[in-house]
């Protein structure tokens, strides 16, 4: 994508989404923070479920600790890899009350030494329950900076590196949830709606399919193989001649 037409492209998803929001449900910083632990190799539609009830109940840290690791298990065995997940959320909850006074620290390096939390959940606290400008880089994000070549990279570290560079300062605090959102509804993994994208014209991707479908194409066209002449057979040499020559070698 041309450097000039980022502003462009963020001021579009900008119009049709003025207000976007995460779809994790939460009701403080520590409950957002369970929230994108659990929500790791999960839909955010299967986390809320499981958690609506879960934080009726709990919305502290020592509040999850008395729910202990079995109570806890029981309100997310819906969620994929929810053993390991209730391990960490029962350890982290015990290392909030331990160093930060039960608190979620606005500190990246804080966040990331909680058990269960990585670069990406640290990022996601950080710009939502912060209000700071990082990009947290999901398989979304991913896919739509690489094939809009808004922010094209083989890692996810690398998008991110390089969506911090490109993205106008005005629109660092959303561009996260432009991003997910039209990743996740617009231009999807298997077939993104081309044809209905508010970004079309200033997208790099090659394969931007239309109402019909994808594209084809153009079938090469056929180059004709020479056929190889024919050798001609070599002049027959009379039987005589033939005979004086094996002798002269
Ligand atoms: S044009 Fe297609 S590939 Fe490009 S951002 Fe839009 S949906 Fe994605």
């Amino acid at each position: 994508m041309k450097k000039a037409d980022i502003a462009t492209f963020f001021d579009r998803l900008a119009a049709a989404l003025p207000e976007p929001k995460g779809e994790l449900e939460y009701v403080n910083s520590y409950t957002l923070l369970v929230a994108v632990v659990l929500s790791a190799q999960a839909t955010d539609v299967g986390v809320n479920k499981a958690t609506r009830a879960l934080f009726r109940q709990v919305t502290t840290p020592e509040q999850m600790l008395e729910l202990g690791e079995a109570g806890l298990k029981q309100h997310i065995k819906t969620i994929g890899l929810f053993n390991a997940k209730a391990k960490n959320v029962i350890a982290l909850s015990q290392m909030l009350i331990a160093e930060h006074g039960g608190q979620v620290p606005r500190d990246r390096e804080a966040l990331e030494k909680l058990p269960g939390v990585g670069r990406k959940t640290a990022n996601v606290v950080l710009n939502i329950a912060f209000g700071e400008p990082t990009i947290a880089v999901d398989t979304h994000i991913f896919r739509v900076g690489n094939r809009t070549g808004l922010a094209p990279g083989k890692t996810v570290l690398a998008v991110e590196q390089k969506l911090e560079k490109v993205v106008p300062a005005d629109r660092k605090l959303h561009a996260h949830h432009w991003l997910i959102l039209h990743g996740r509804y617009v231009c999807k993994a298997r077939k993104p709606d081309c044809f209905a994208c508010v970004v079309r014209d200033l997208c790099a991707f090659k394969g931007k399919t239309t109402l019909e479908g994808v594209p084809k194409k153009p079938a090469k066209k056929k180059v004709p193989v020479k056929k190889k002449a024919a050798k001609k057979p070599a002049p027959k040499r009379p039987a005589k001649a033939k005979k004086a020559a094996v002798r002269k070698s």
